[in-house]
Parts: structure tokens; C-alpha cells; sequence
């Protein structure tokens, strides 16, 4: 049985004392339940060592939400694969929309930051998805088929089977508009069907792929109820534990 995850993505929001305030939120809350999904909170490359300092990792993991092309070296700024690990983070995001769009992450760059996350035991959380205009002249499924094959399709079906997908179309990021559920089980039907006609059946039926955009606690029990959402990555309600909970306690 492929896994169920509900993972935040704090993006640039919270200092340190906020971000650490919210994950003890996080951590608390799930002191109590036995959620039905695996659950991480993805945050700034700054609050990681912070906050994995006070979650209990068996029941919430930590992510980052990026991390280098390049192993280590005269790269100002950037943050690199083992950095992250060396925090005690167990997931990375890789390939947000945002990222793609205001950083120009192409694929190719892609590739690399996926190939460093997975040699230093990082589960990338790798998003996909399609901009309004794409959707609206019925590319969506070459353009996210696109996405997969260029990124992900070197991968030996072992590495493969490390990765986390999730279909973000960026229309409904932040946005307040959500796919309706059967546009996302349409989506990730679609996917999963890529992933078996390349890897076979069992690695497609093995392979988590999340849906992203605009989910909440009223809409995510629907999203969650579809056979191939396999649960959500989360942005602007993962920055209030009450509303992440909603969601995590959605399945
Ligand atoms: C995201 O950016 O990954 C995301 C899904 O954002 P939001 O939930 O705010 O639409």
C-alpha cells in the first residue's frame, strides 16, 4: 500500500521564533491521534536544525524546501543537499512551481538537485503541474507528462521508487481556487498511468503523488476520498497548526 502524506509548505513566511512556535503547534497536536498519513512540515532552510530540534520525528517529518545543483563549493548563497540532511531533514521539495518560475528551474537543473537529494538519503517531494493557459488549450497532459519524463526519467525504477509526486497546478496556487477532486483524480490517474507504461505497474501503484493548491480543511476530505490522490502538499493552511490539522485529520 502506497503511502498517504500530508506535508506543509511554510514557503517565506515565519521567522525562526514564529516557525518554531508553529511546528511545536504541529507537534503537539499529533501527540493525541494516530493521523491515517504520514505528516512533514516543509520550512525555511534557516528554521530547519530549530525545528527538528523540538518535533518528535516519529511523528512528524521535516523537510526543506529546496536545496542546491552543486555538491558544495564557491556557490554564495546556496544551501546543498547534505547541509540540509546535516539538520536532521528527511524531505526536500524540489521543482515548485514557484521555483520554476521566478528562479528559472529548467529541468535539467532539476535533475541535478534530484540525483544530490536522493545520494544523500533526502525523499524529494517533486511538484508538477500545469499554468492556466496550458489547461485552457487541453495541453495540461503533455505539458505534465513533459515535466516527469525530462526530470525524472534517468532514474533507475529503485530511485524512482524513493520520490514523491504532486500535481500542483499553478492556477490554483494560493489562488483560493482548488481543482475540483475529479479534475485531480483525472490528473493523477493520467500520471500514474506515465509512471507504469515506464516503470511497470507495480512501481506506478507504489509511488505517493500528492495534489497542491488551495487545499483546506472543507475541501480536502473530498480531494483525499479520490483512489489516486494519494494526499496533499500543503502552503497557505499549513501556517495555522489548527487548519493543518484539519487537513491531516481529513483521511
Ligand atoms: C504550494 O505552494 O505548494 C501550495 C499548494 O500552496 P497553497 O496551498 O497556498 O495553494
Amino acid at each position: 500500500m502506497r503511502k498517504k502524506i500530508v506535508a506543509g509548505n511554510w514557503k517565506m513566511n515565519t521567522n525562526l521564533q514564529e516557525g518554531v512556535a508553529l511546528a511545536k503547534d504541529v507537534n503537539e497536536a499529533l501527540k493525541g491521534i494516530a493521523p491515517k498519513c504520514d505528516v512533514v512540515v516543509c520550512v525555511p532552510f534557516t528554521h530547519l536544525a530549530s525545528v527538528n530540534a523540538v518535533i518528535d520525528s516519529t511523528k512528524l517529518g521535516l523537510g526543506a524546501e529546496n536545496c542546491a545543483d552543486q555538491k558544495s563549493g564557491a556557490y554564495t548563497g546556496e544551501v546543498s543537499a547534505s547541509m540540509v540532511a546535516s539538520t536532521g531533514a528527511t524531505y526536500v521539495i524540489l521543482g515548485h512551481s514557484e521555483r520554476r518560475q521566478y528562479y528559472g528551474e529548467t529541468s535539467a537543473i532539476l535533475k541535478e538537485k534530484l540525483g544530490l537529494a536522493l545520494e544523500n538519503n533526502l525523499t524529494p517531494i517533486f511538484c508538477i503541474g500545469e499554468v492556466l493557459e496550458e489547461r485552457d488549450n487541453n495541453t495540461h497532459f503533455d505539458v505534465v507528462k513533459a515535466q516527469i519524463e525530462e526530470a525524472l526519467f534517468e532514474l533507475s525504477a529503485e530511485d524512482f521508487g524513493k520520490i514523491i509526486l504532486a500535481y500542483e497546478p499553478v492556477w490554483a496556487i494560493g489562488t483560493g481556487k482548488t481543482a475540483t477532486d475529479d479534475q485531480a483524480e483525472e490528473m493523477h490517474a493520467f500520471i500514474r498511468s506515465v509512471i507504469a507504461a515506464k516503470y511497470g505497474d507495480a512501481v506506478a501503484e507504489e509511488t505517493s503523488i500528492l495534489y497542491g493548491g488551495s487545499c483546506k480543511p472543507s475541501n480536502a476530505a473530498q480531494l483525499f476520498a479520490k483512489p489516486n490522490v494519494d494526499g496533499g502538499l500543503i502552503g497557505g493552511a499549513s501556517l495555522k497548526a489548527a487548519d493543518f490539522m484539519g487537513i491531516v485529520t481529513a483521511f
